[in-house]
């Protein structure tokens, strides 16, 4: 019989509810128990998929291709799984199913509400994966806060669970905001018990309350909060700022959040083994050389929008000993400057994905910098398109080059729609989603990171590199790293005569880890951590 955990989120939202999910993962795991998590999202979106990132922050794809909330990715960092579609719920979904069932006359007779129909469509989706993953732990995050409008269905089906599985089976935790009064210099409660009011009010007792705070937790909040909440005092579970959310699990399993879990619920589990999730901590807390990448987006302004990628470049900085100095680089900007303003101290270039022609010229002139001088290069799907109309333009001197996306008239559209993209109207989940195959091409600088032929990476784009022009660009020096098996699709691309320039199609960020950073991730890291820019200064020899 699977167990599982329900996180809700009082007072404030942000407050880190998600990394608290993901760490309760990774330290019930490190017992041996399977576990794997879920997201409901409360919006009536379908997925996030066509929401901009300034809304929502980055879309995480999974393996199978679903467009996900942002969560997902810090529940695979963090639990080391890969999650498929279930693992993401929203009110979009639910309704849109249920109504569907209504149409085809499922409830015919019946009047459809939200309780019972919703209420039991939602409960279907956290058997649903229960069933598939086979874990013994399902941890379920209600996105969104408590007394929130859209997320009160969710909050009703998590009430039911506890009836419909056993009370033993079920265990509710509420992540919560102390803030600090500088008036008074004191946390303060009173937020926290309006909020578990608002769960009880909905038949929610909760079992454990984390309590996330900028400043030290004194026993006596904890006691208070003990006694005003109704949760035994150990179920109290303090969790203060730290400097990186990889801590989180540390700090948790200090609170001893671990064993209280297995207890609550009656959970067959090994010893806790957290000694490599430790020393990568250590290492990472510990004073390193820098390393300075630019990352030159257009949704700079917002670093969510830019989630698994700032941490593939942490994994990769860390595997090298080194301290991400990660400069955040608005391509219009660089429109506006020009390159060496912003880029004079970066050993290294990325440029992620995005869609849409605003600043996609500052990305060009970027990838033009790092290519004339020698500056290692990743380019992430929209990067490899800008790197190759920048290298069709500038190399090829065909000044015109362009994406279709961007330039629908252009006589040279390197990066075109494929023939069967063209025909689709509807935007939401009709792109090149998900895994697929790439078979590497021995002796190149993607061939030599992967250590192996063929790889599997996940996609999320419409338009591809256009074959038309394969012949003209490799001649003038641009190399296919990587094809689709069946050799149509261009999925990698590198450039022959620079240290390091290298461009995917897929986004490689999305299953890089703390422990095992992504191998393009990883090389390019290597190659920019001995490159000099302004300001750095060779290591002096000791005199002997
Ligand atoms: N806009 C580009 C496309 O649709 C790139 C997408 C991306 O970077 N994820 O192909």
């Amino acid at each position: 019989m699977p167990k599982y955990i329900f996180v809700t989120g009082g007072v404030v939202s942000s407050v880190g509810k998600g990394i608290t999910v993901a760490s309760i993962g990774t330290i019930l795991k490190s017992r041996q128990i399977s576990v794997t998590a879920q997201k409901l999202d409360p919006y009536i979106n379908v997925d996030p998929g066509t929401l901009s990132p300034y809304q929502h922050g980055e879309v995480f794809v999974t393996q199978d291709g679903a467009e996900t909330d942002l969560d997902l990715g810090n529940y695979e960092r963090f639990i080391d799984v890969n999650l498929t579609a279930e693992s993401n719920v929203t009110s979009g979904q639910i309704y849109r199913d249920v109504i569907a069932k209504e149409r085809r006359g499922d409830f015919l007779g019946g009047t459809i509400q939200v309780v019972p129909h919703i209420t039991t469509e939602i409960k279907e989706r956290f058997k649903k994966l229960a069933e598939k993953s086979q874990a013994d732990v399902i941890i379920i995050e209600v996105g969104g806060t408590v007394g929130d409008i859209e997320g009160q269905p969710f909050l009703e089906a998590i009430r039911q669970m506890r009836n419909d599985v056993g009370r033993g089976n079920v265990l509710y935790v509420h992540v919560t905001l102390l803030p600090y009064l500088t008036s008074t210099l004191e946390l303060k409660t009173k937020p926290t018990q309006h909020s578990v009011n608002e769960l009880r009010r909905m038949g929610i007792q909760p079992d454990i309350i984390i309590c996330r705070s900028d400043y030290p937790i004194p026993e006596g909040t904890r006691d208070k909060i003990s006694l005003f909440c109704d949760v035994n005092k150990e179920a109290v579970i303090p969790l203060t700022t730290v400097s990186s959310i990889y801590e989180v699990p540390l700090i948790l399993e200090e609170e001893k959040l671990g064993q209280l879990i297995v207890d609550k619920l009656d959970l067959k589990a090994q010893l806790t083994d957290l000694s490599q999730w430790r020393e990568l901590v250590a290492r990472l807390k510990a004073p390193l050389e820098p390393i300075t990448i630019a990352l030159v987006g257009k949704y700079t302004e917002l670093q969510d929008a830019y989630y698994s990628v700032r941490e593939a470049l942490r994994h990769a900085a860390l595997y090298h000993n080194r301290d991400l100095n990660l400069l955040w680089v608005n391509s219009e900007d660089i429109e506006r400057d020009g390159c060496d303003t912003w880029l004079r101290s970066a050993q290294g270039i990325i440029v992620p994905g995005g869609f849409g022609l605003r600043g996609v010229e500052g990305m060009i002139r970027a990838a033009n910098y790092a290519r004339n001088n020698e500056i290692p290069y990743l380019g992430l799907c929209l990067g490899l398109q800008v790197m190759v109309i920048e290298f069709a333009r500038y190399v090829l001197g065909s000044e015109e080059s362009n994406s279709s996306e961007f330039d629908a008239a252009t006589s040279y559209p390197v990066i075109d729609l494929l023939p069967e993209q063209k025909t689709i109207e509807n935007k939401g989940g009709t792109m090149r989603l998900g895994n697929y195959p790439c078979q590497l091409v021995e002796g190149t600088c993607a061939a030599k990171a992967y250590e192996q032929s063929l790889i599997h990476e996940r996609h999320r784009h419409r338009y591809e590199f256009n074959n038309d022009f394969r012949t003209p660009l490799q001649e003038a020096g641009m190399v296919y790293s990587g094809l689709s098996p069946d050799g149509k699709l261009v999925e990698i691309c590198e450039l022959a005569n620079h240290p390091w320039m290298v461009s995917c199609q897929f986004h490689p960020e999305f299953n890089s880890r703390l422990s095992r950073p992504n191998p393009l991730f990883r090389d390019f890291i290597n190659a920019a951590k001995d490159v000099l820019r302004e300001g750095a200064q060779p290591p002096l020899p000791l005199p002997s």
